[in-house]
């Protein structure tokens, strides 16, 4: 067993990779795209694209694979989880600089992204031998019903980019757990740290065609991918536009899917809220990976008597963030390449004008000419239709709007296609229940931003933010089918 105990936390990782993983092997390609350092624009290593040919030797294994690994004790399978579990934590150091140096994140939030894909790992290992069936009452002794949990198959599973680590382990563990085999595709901006963690899993022991992978452009490779008649269950996390399609292929195949979107955050701050809480968590909430989370805090709604308040204490946070390259550690990084940078500077010129205000950043750091950096930035709005209100912004720029009272912030909250995640920020706990009622989302925090502190709390979603039960002990059941089973007892 390697070890990389003794690397230095931010000795600069190689780009280098094959993409192609099918049935044991990583396989050499012809053609290769760059790995590029988001901070510097430097091409920092290659990685060899998979083939679309690829797709049906990939099926292919993972078909091959898919009774043994069904017949494979789930104790083993946990096991084996929980080898790969303790394989990332030996490892987080290297695997938090692949992910940070590929994505332009700060390396702590790497190593945290990386902590936090062990710990599903980890958490996922010990429910592999608890998914269990019911039994059935009947209608006479003479006769015996019960229900049995079995793999769908073939799983195809499509990622993001913006946090690689968590979300391979958060969908590669439930559905390895419950028996299923699977094709990855990472997305092809940032797939580093998912090669890493799959070279991991090999050494944790998960047989040949188990896990495949395949690594190149999404309407190629993935499009070819989702739509294949050997794929039994799709997993996609992604953009909205992409989610469509992805759900258009598994129509037509008549395959279940579960879509992870976007979203369009709310932090909801009343006037008894305790500001020295609040604010630094929302300034975090919208900063953290650049903004580039699907749970990122994007709008910040206030109540009118404490407005001003909250709107001068987070400008002044937010212009005090540190903004550097990867390895320099500190606050915030660049945006992932020079399209995003392009797209986010786009959204937020054009929203400018009646309405909506800029109060603070939507240009380049001051110094920063190279790289795809973005000032932390904050536009008011008064307009409560402008469209910068429910478009996905992908990038660290924060709406502020206010309003009056609990109706009013409940229809503010609920004003968006999305319903991914919002923030309750009141000492009121009757107030605060009822917003968890009222508020659209498939997860709600209260006086926090987002889990933190909850293990196992189901990545949940509404509205055009998705559907599943990903995550927790219940996430397990989304990578399982039920089969019914009666008996007549005879003699
Ligand atoms: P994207 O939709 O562009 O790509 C996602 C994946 O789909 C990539 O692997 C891509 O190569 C692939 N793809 C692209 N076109 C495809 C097609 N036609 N068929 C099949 N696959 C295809 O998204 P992105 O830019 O990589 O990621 C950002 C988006 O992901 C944001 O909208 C963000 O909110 C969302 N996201 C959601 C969650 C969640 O849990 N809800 C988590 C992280 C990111």
């Amino acid at each position: 067993m390697t070890t990389d105990a003794k690397t230095p936390a931010a000795a600069a990782p190689s780009g280098d990779h094959l993409g192609t993983f099918i049935g044991g092997s990583w396989l050499e390609r012809s053609s290769a795209f760059p790995s590029v350092d988001p901070a510097t624009g430097e091409t920092f290593g290659r990685i060899a694209a998979s083939e679309v040919a690829d797709v049906d030797r990939a099926v292919s294994a993972a078909r091959a694979a898919a009774r043994d690994w069904s017949r494979t004790s789930p104790s083993e399978r946990g096991a084996i989880l929980g080898r790969w579990a303790g394989l990332v934590f030996q490892h987080q150091h290297r695997l938090a600089a692949l992910e940070a140096r590929n994505v332009g994140k700060p390396l702590s939030g790497g190593l945290l992204n990386v902590q936090i894909a062990g710990s599903i790992l980890q958490f996922t290992s010990g429910g592999a031998d608890k998914l269990t069936g019911a039994t059935l009452p009947t209608r006479s002794p003479d006769y015996f019903g019960f229900t049995r949990r079995e793999p769908h198959g073939v799983c195809a599973i499509v990622l993001p980019w913006n946090v690689p680590a968590v979300l391979c382990a958060a969908n590669l563990a439930p559905a390895l757990a419950a028996g299923n085999t699977v094709v990855l595709k990472p997305s092809e901006v940032a797939p580093l740290v998912i090669h890493a963690l799959v070279e991991l899993a090999e050494e944790a022991g998960l047989p040949a065609g188990v896990l495949n992978v395949l690594t190149g452009i999404g309407v190629e490779l993935g499009a070819t991918l989702v739509s294949h008649p050997g794929i039994d269950h799709i997993s996609f996390v992604g953009s909205v536009a992409t989610g469509r399609l992805v759900m258009q292929a598994a129509a037509q195949n008549l395959i279940p899917i579960k879509v992870e979107l976007g979203g369009k955050s709310p932090n909801v701050v009343f006037a008894d809220a305790d500001l020295e809480v609040a604010v630094p968590a929302i300034v975090r909430s919208i900063t953290e990976n650049a903004g580039q989370n699907c749970n990122a805090g994007s709008r910040l709604l206030v109540e009118t008597g404490i407005a001003d308040e909250v709107r001068s204490r987070v400008l002044a946070a937010m212009g005090e963030i540190r903004i550097g390259a990867w390895d320099d550690d500190l606050d915030m990084g660049p945006l992932v390449n020079q399209a995003q940078h392009a797209r986010v500077s786009g959204l937020v010129e054009g929203a400018l004008g009646d309405g909506v205000e800029l109060l603070l950043g939507g240009t380049r750091p001051e110094g920063r000419d190279s790289g795809n950096f973005l000032s932390p930035t904050v536009l008011e709005v008064t307009d409560r239709n402008a469209p910068i209100v429910g478009q996905e912004i992908f990038g660290p720029v924060l709406t502020v709007e206010t309003f009056t009272g609990d109706d009013d912030a409940i229809a503010l909250a609920n004003g968006t296609d999305f319903g991914l995640l919002a923030c309750i920020w009141t000492q009121d706990v009757s107030r605060a229940l009822r917003m968890s009622a009222e508020i659209g989302a498939g997860q709600i925090s209260v006086n926090q931003f987002s889990d933190a502190g909850v293990i196992g709390m189901p990545f949940n979603m509404a509205k055009q933010s998705g559907f599943s039960a990903g995550n927790g002990y219940r996430g397990l059941y989304e990578f399982t089918r039920e089969k019914a089973v009666a008996v007549k007892l005879l003699g």
